[in-house]
């Protein structure tokens, strides 16, 4: 018997139907013995929808003045999958449970809209289980310190399960979603990309953070952390195919980087549009600049990605650097307002319609010369490169959002990962 964690996004709970089949999905694993929690996403559509309705009301609504309402609006999206979740259960005639963020309680930080969790009371949860429940937790959300309800950023219920999967120490925490697995790239802007049978946890941490939504960053840092066992696979094999076959399936995010591991240079790319460039002109360049510029940025809790410094000429340099697109109309009056003012910078200036690429990889520790063929092959497609930044294992890439798919697909052939041939499963 072991302790198992499942997660289904939202297309995974996109109807009634697909709810009934989840049910029965997990009455197949509780019956095979396992204690089973359950952390379902909203109905697919449902938190666009609620937020949607906000904006309807406030054309502001993004702004931080109303993010407590916000969150308050979006996590209703769980709650009511999570209890359509346990009645489905219940008609399936299994003992079920749903329990809002809350009630649990999973305690995160005030940060609305971007809440990070601190806690999570495991007691009531065993509780459940030890009485052969079956639990529901929502996923998206928790309580700040002082009882508002917080939501975790969008595509956080992966993150929930996690966390809920190493509070209550699981044997394992299977996110079910609409692909059959980590691909080398995103399948549905590649179709020739590969799945992944396994993928390191460093490789799907860069590949997260980077833009590959299948898992939300925050979740790998989690299961990092924890040692969380994670496999990601699909909701939408028959509920009734053998357990020990889809116990198997999907993509395992490995601990231990093997052999086979070490012999593919790029694993994966990742890309994003989610950002947006600002340049901040002719900045003097001067000790202290940067903290200047990035230090406001930070005060005002914006996360800043790449950054990058010219050369100065006449004593003067630019200054610019890539924040999320929620951030850039916040970014923007913050410098204009403050920052520019007091530097004496010439001016500020922004673009929205960028996109960032990156190749990861742990052999790129080993091999030499992989940026520049990645940068051969964007130059040979015509494309130029505004930003770059590195790690260890990856080389991401700022370029104009017009030549994102292309350039994913040129550096997808280029690098092998086309191929029948299976470099890291
Ligand atoms: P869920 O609602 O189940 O959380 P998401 O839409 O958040 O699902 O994440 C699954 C989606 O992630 C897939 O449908 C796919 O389009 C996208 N995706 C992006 N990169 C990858 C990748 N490398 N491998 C698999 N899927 C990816
Ligand atoms: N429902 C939330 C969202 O749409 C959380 C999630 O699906 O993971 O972002
Ligand atoms: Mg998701």
């Amino acid at each position: 018997m072991a302790l198992i964690v499942h997660k289904y996004g939202g297309t995974s709970m996109g109807s009634t139907e697909r709810i009934r089949n989840v049910a029965k999905r997990v009455a197949k694993w509780h019956r095979a013995g396992h204690q089973m929690v359950v952390v379902p996403s909203a109905m697919s559509g449902e938190t666009n929808r609620l937020l949607g309705l906000a904006k309807e009301l406030a054309p502001s609504a993004h702004n931080a003045a109303y993010s407590r309402e916000l969150d308050a609006l979006a996590a209703t999206g769980e709650q009511a999958s999570s209890a359509l979740l346990a009645i489905a259960l219940q008609a399936e005639g299994m003992q079920a449970v749903s329990y809002a963020g809350w009630q649990v309680p999973i305690k995160t930080n005030s940060a609305y809209t971007k809440a990070r969790i601190e806690s999570i009371d495991d007691q009531r949860v065993r509780a459940d289980l030890n009485a052969g429940k079956v639990v529901i937790i929502t996923g998206f959300q928790g309580i700040d310190g002082i009882g508002n309800v917080t939501t975790l950023g969008r595509g956080g219920s992966d993150t929930s399960a996690v966390a809920v999967a190493a509070a209550i120490k699981a044997d394992e925490c299977l996110i079910y979603t609409d692909v059959d697995g980590v691909y080398t790239t995103d399948p549905r802007v590649v179709p020739e990309a590969r799945r992944l049978h396994r993928v390191s946890f460093e490789e799907m941490l860069e590949m997260a953070s980077m833009g590959s939504k299948v898992l939300q960053i925050r979740s790998v840092e989690f299961a990092g952390k924890y040692k969380v066992p994670l496999r990601v696979l699909s909701s939408f094999t028959p509920w009734d195919i053998d357990l020990a076959e889809e116990a198997s399936s999907g993509t395992l995010i490995t601990f231990e980087e093997n052999e086979q591991m070490e012999q593919a240079v790029v694993s994966g790319i990742a890309f994003n549009r989610d950002e947006a460039k600002i340049s901040v002109l002719g900045v003097p360049d001067t000790p202290g600049i940067a903290y200047q510029i990035l230090g406001a940025v930070a005060d005002a809790n914006i996360e800043v990605d790449v950054i990058i410094q010219n050369v100065s000429k006449d004593g003067k340099t630019d200054f610019s650097f890539t924040v999320h697109r929620n951030d850039y109309a916040k970014t923007v009056e913050l410098l204009k307002g403050s920052v520019v003012p007091k530097l004496g910078a010439a001016d500020v200036v922004g673009d929205q319609r960028i996109c960032k690429v990156s190749i990861v990889g742990i052999g790129m520790r080993s091999h030499v010369g992989v940026a520049s063929k990645m940068f051969r092959c964007l130059a040979e497609e015509g494309i130029n490169i505004q930003m770059i930044s590195t790690s260890e294992i990856k080389t991401s890439v700022v370029l104009d959002e017009k030549y994102m798919e292309l350039a994913v697909r040129a550096l997808h052939r280029v690098f092998d990962l086309d191929q029948e041939a299976d470099s890291i499963a």
